[in-house]
């Protein structure tokens, strides 16, 4: 599946080729801390297929408790974060669904890292919902 994707003040675009049977719902604390929220919904995008147009992104180097660094690239005027990849030779990109233009298509298939889970996010069925704030 063909996906487009933009940071929110629009100097980063991108384009890609994802499996859309493949978006994973990660619940470790670094992607919460990453993203300033519950989870990140993530997809895997094969570096042959990632074209990035615009701006350049700004790269933060994290090391995992493991000593595995991945990069993640975020936008450096607005702070969207774009993707995360290995550090060398990257075979895949992670994509971010929120940035993608089809991201109501996508549904996640998988949830990883739940032992780290904010306990409400397993479950947000009874949370009250509202059409807007
Ligand atoms: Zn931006
Ligand atoms: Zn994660």
């Amino acid at each position: 599946m063909k996906v487009s994707g933009r940071c929110h003040c629009g100097n980063i675009s991108y384009e890609a080729e994802i499996d859309p049977a493949r978006v994973t719902m990660c619940h470790c604390a670094d992607c919460q801390m990453l993203t300033g929220s519950a989870y990140r919904a993530n997809v895997q995008a094969p570096r042959e297929s990632f074209v990035l147009y615009g701006g350049q992104p700004t790269i933060y180097v994290k090391t995992a408790d493991s000593g595995t660094k991945r990069a993640h690239a975020f936008c450096p005027r607005c702070g969207t974060p774009i993707y995360s990849a290995a550090t060398s030779d990257p075979p895949f990109y992670s994509l971010r669904i929120g940035c993608l233009d089809q991201r109501h298509q996508l549904r996640p298939s998988r949830q990883i890292w739940c032992r780290s889970a904010l306990p409400w996010s397993m479950n947000v069925e009874d949370i009250e919902k509202l059409d807007r704030q």
